[in-house]
């Protein structure tokens, strides 16, 4: 054995202990670390012929690499939709490499980790308020549970024209309708050979970004006769709009589609009874798509596809793995190796079902409501402000925003602002207005973080006028 190796397994436990200290100095510091990367030189190390050993590696990282990470899981880091990695989080996912599970099949000899899987579907029904008509598996993100969701539903499409496309190739090309897509939904497209430009997108309701009925309506009419799927938003990026998905529903009874809603962060409204109403008949959705890695703060990477229970066959004939033809009830036979994209992957599950267990519906109730608070506040102070206004309304965790008397110079403010290292925000595009997006999903962000957030760009103004 490698001499190195040898001597890493002899001192495991210092070696971990040692990762721990670092982990904890840093965890404990979060607060000050700068949230832009404040370093110039990225060094490089040659691969070592003999090798380093793990301690020496570890002092390399820290020395050199370590700066270079930003608090992103941080509580002033609101760009894109970063979550956060709770305690209960991290011990799961510190665990999943403990173990080095590769959970695939319920029935098999040898690693049954599969079933803890399925047990935390499970769960992530129950705190999500989904019926267990559905069925799911953990993927590495919401852009590959879209790509789950869509590959199913291109197989149904398929099977309303009498053909297989998973054995016999694309032969059918579904229309897809969507009102304000996430980028995802057109990339899961062009790697189903769907094609990205094919989208269809739906009128909008008047200063919404949710689907107006009336022209889904319509559109389902000019495509009847062809397989139709239909993509809906539970919390839109820019300003968190869900699609009305009771109406969706009744249009559903009329007319044939398959429907997927993408809840990859506003699908944790569920939690809170306070915002629960917005899911209202999501229920009814042939697959869902849920992020773990956003608002439910396990880290990266980590996503649920929600599938109904009726498409499993669909599924697993998109997904089957081996070449023999499927055969048998696949919930007698269930593996996820014939139910998801991955074949080998690691026991995703794990930090999520830590977090579940730890924090239970009370503890994701409170992180929705206390998101939702910090928006809210940011979103008053900004609105009743001379120097900014919001560009559209605070409909739940994210705010859009600009300059009020100057908002020719809101790229140049934006960029002044994640210099400094102290706030994290995003630019975004709204209705062609470039703005400020702030989202709020994170753990450790409460009021007193935006009160310093606001002070900041107050000074990052007064530097702009300066
Ligand atoms: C983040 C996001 C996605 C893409 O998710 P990844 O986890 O980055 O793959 C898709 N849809 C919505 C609404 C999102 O917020």
């Amino acid at each position: 054995m490698n001499s190195f190796l040898q001597t890493d397994i002899e001192q495991w436990d210092d070696l971990l202990a040692e990762v721990r200290s670092q982990a904890t100095a840093y965890l404990q510091n979060i607060e000050s670390v700068p949230t832009s990367p404040q370093l110039q030189d990225f060094v490089s190390a040659e691969l070592p012929a003999a090798g380093w050993g793990t301690a020496q590696a570890l002092a390399f990282f820290r020395q050199h690499y370590q700066p270079w990470m930003v608090a992103s899981a941080g509580p002033r880091y609101w760009g894109y939709v970063v979550g956060g990695t709770t305690p209960a989080a991290m011990a799961g996912d510190w665990l999943t490499s403990v173990f080095d599970a590769n959970p695939q099949s319920l029935q098999g000899t040898g690693d049954r980790s599969a079933q803890l899987e399925v047990e935390t579907i499970r769960s992530m029904r129950q705190l999500l308020g989904l019926p267990d008509t559905f069925t799911g598996g953990f993927v590495s993100g919401a852009t590959m549970s879209i790509f789950t969701g869509l590959a199913v539903a291109r197989q149904w499409a398929g099977v309303q024209m009498g053909q297989d496309i998973a054995r016999k190739g694309l032969s059918v090309q579904p229309i897809v309708l969507a009102a304000t897509p996430h980028s995802a939904v057109r990339k899961a497209m062009a790697m189903l050979g769907m094609g990205s430009n094919r989208l269809i997108k739906l009128r909008t309701l008047p200063d919404r970004e949710a689907v107006d009925l009336e022209d889904l309506e319509e559109k389902l009419r000019q495509y009847q006769g062809q397989p139709i799927i239909v993509s809906t938003s539970a919390g839109t990026v820019n300003t968190v709009d869900f699609d009305d998905f009771l109406g969706v529903q009744r249009l559903r009874q009329q007319y044939p589609f398959w429907w997927h809603v993408d809840a990859a962060f506003g699908g944790f409204a569920a939690c809170s009874p306070q915002y629960a109403d917005r899911l209202r008949g999501w229920e009814n959705a042939d697959s869902i798509t849920v992020d773990c890695h956003k608002w439910m703060n396990v880290p990266y990477d980590s996503a649920v596809i929600f599938t109904q229970r009726k498409h499993q066959h669909l599924q697993v004939q998109t997904f089957q793995n081996s070449n023999a033809p499927y055969l048998g009830d696949p919930d007698e036979d269930f593996s996820y190796l014939n139910f998801l994209p991955d074949n080998s992957r690691r026991l995703r599950a794990l930090p999520a079902w830590f977090s579940l267990m730890a924090y239970g519906k009370a503890g994701f109730a409170d992180r929705v409501e206390q998101s939702v608070r910090c928006a809210q506040r940011l979103g008053e102070a900004l609105e009743t402000s001379t120097d900014f206004r919001l560009v559209a309304p605070v409909r739940l965790n994210v705010v859009c925003f600009t300059l009020r008397q100057m908002p020719e110079r809101a790229a140049e403010f934006l960029a002044l602002l994640n210099q400094r290292g102290k706030v994290f925000i995003t630019p975004t595009l709204l209705e062609g207005t470039f703005c400020l997006r702030a989202a709020f999903v994170n753990f450790r962000t409460t009021e007193s973080h935006v009160d310093e957030a606001l002070e900041e760009l107050s000074c990052v103004l007064q530097v702009l006028n300066a």
